[in-house]
């Protein structure tokens, strides 16, 4: 999480004290997600994603190789 200040568009990772601007003291801060939290987020999904793909692609190939190679 980011937080940014609108009027001097000073940037922090940590909530500013008291909720105001430490370089401006203006109240117009807005908070937003950054790039490397997104990131993070979808990096805890990806195990789960890869089982599920893992899974899928296995009974695909075994589906194949039931099919053509035995029997
Ligand atoms: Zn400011």
């Amino acid at each position: 999480m980011a937080y940014i200040c609108q009027d001097c568009t000073y940037k922090a990772n940590k909530r500013f004290p008291e909720g105001r601007c430490p370089a401006c003291g203006s109240f117009n801060i807005r908070s937003d997600r950054s790039k490397e939290d997104v990131k993070q987020e979808k990096d805890k999904k990806t195990p789960l994603e890869i089982f599920i793909m893992v899974l899928v692609w296995g009974v695909l190939i075994w589906g194949v190789w039931d099919r053509y190679f035995s029997g």
